[in-house]
């Protein structure tokens, strides 16, 4: 089947009680001995998470199980607690900030070491490799940067030396890059972004291509580290990812219009989009991607009083964080990562929507005007 068909079948069953096209939320924390699904306590399993875990695995070219979680942080989380004390991590020097801070502050603490790279040099990636790195962690295109990682790559040096590579592919969802099809042994996304795509409600999802000792110790993460989406919210998540084709293709196209737009205004440095021909990675993103996506990043000219200006004044993307909804977002990005941040000052963050993309264009223009 095609993935429009996947996204809208998957995980779908007509309710034997009532015939409801739709189906039913279940609140229960608790189930009857004896049930026709086997469900005991919600906490390990419930009709809507079984259901949207389905659709999920499905969704996922090559995938072979999902453990949904309450958040995306909670889902990259049961990833590196499934590893044991003294195990090496290799992470990318500009990741989502809040794994920068589980690896390196959190779980430091117990004990799990780790190095930074700079994933899309090859060769820095292979020589930080040791004899204990059990997991290499990739996160592509990065945030805020757009940085993009040859996942094909990077799998076949982290399996030369007997590790996994897990993959944040939050901003491709599963429609834009087969990242189990090109090597990663997981992938995860934060649900709250695309998979969602309508900002009322955070998830976050591990796919895994095998099914072996390491995902049952995800799996006990999920029961036991407890981190669970309630029934509403796997409702709302399998509702939001009926559309997500359809989605993905309009943020994709609106995207590419906008940052095609910002790239020869004269206010503008320099945008970070992986589809304008000038990304450093076009081409590895056009050999593993079948889309660009929604994100892009602009550097204005005028430094960080120039792009706080700039996201004071638009008014159809609202300032603030997230993405991957069907409404437009900025964010002048530096100042909410604090100390240490990586990211230029002048850089806004740009979640680009479903509005039309003239009228997305014409906000720009008057803000950077
Ligand atoms: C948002 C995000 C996360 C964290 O997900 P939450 O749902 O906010 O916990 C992780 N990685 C990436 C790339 C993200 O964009």
């Amino acid at each position: 089947m095609n993935i429009e068909t996947i996204a809208i079948q998957a995980g779908r069953d007509q309710d034997p009680e009532t015939g409801a096209v739709m189906p039913p939320i279940h609140l229960s924390s608790t189930f009857v001995r004896g049930n026709a699904g086997d469900y005991i306590y919600s906490r390990s399993d419930s009709p809507n998470r079984r259901a949207l875990e389905e659709c999920l695995t499905a969704l996922e070219a090559g995938g072979a199980d999902a453990c949904t979680f309450g958040s995306g942080m909670a889902a990259v989380a049961s990833v590196f607690q499934a590893l044991k004390a003294g195990d090496h991590v290799i992470l990318p020097d500009d990741t989502y900030f809040g794994v920068r801070k589980l690896v390196s502050e959190l779980l430091g603490k117990w004990g799990l070491t780790h190095t930074m790279v700079d994933m899309t040099d090859l060769e820095a990636v292979s020589a930080a490799m040791q004899a204990n790195t059990t997991l290499v962690w990739a996160e592509t295109p990065s945030n805020p940067m757009l940085k993009v990682t040859d996942v094909a790559a990077v799998a076949e040096i982290a399996h030369a030396r007997g590790a996994k590579l897990g993959v944040d592919a939050t901003w491709c969802s599963p429609l834009l890059q087969q990242t189990l099809k090109l090597g990663a042994d997981y992938v995860v996304h934060s649900t709250t972004k695309y998979l969602g795509g309508h900002s009322d409600l955070t998830g976050g999802v591990v796919v895994t291509r095998t099914v072996d000792d390491d995902w049952t110790d995800i799996r006990e993460q999920q029961e036991f580290g407890g981190a669970v989406p309630s029934g509403f919210d796997c409702w709302l998540l399998l509702r939001g990812i009926r559309t997500l084709p359809y989605r993905m293709r309009g943020h994709c196209d609106n995207a590419m219009k906008v940052a095609q737009f910002l790239e020869q205004h004269p206010a503008v440095a320099t945008v970070h989009y992986p589809g304008l021909a000038s990304h450093p990675q076009h081409a590895v993103a056009a050999k593993q991607m079948q889309g660009f996506g929604g994100m892009l990043s602009v550097q204005v000219k005028g430094g960080a009083e120039a792009a706080d200006r700039v996201a004071g004044k638009t008014e159809i993307f609202w300032r603030a964080t997230s993405l991957g909804g069907v409404e437009s977002l900025i964010e002048h990005r530096a100042p909410v990562e604090g100390e240490g941040t990586k990211t230029p000052m002048d850089l806004l963050r740009v979640s680009v929507g479903l509005e039309h993309p003239d009228d997305l264009i014409a906000d720009f223009e008057q803000a950077l005007s």
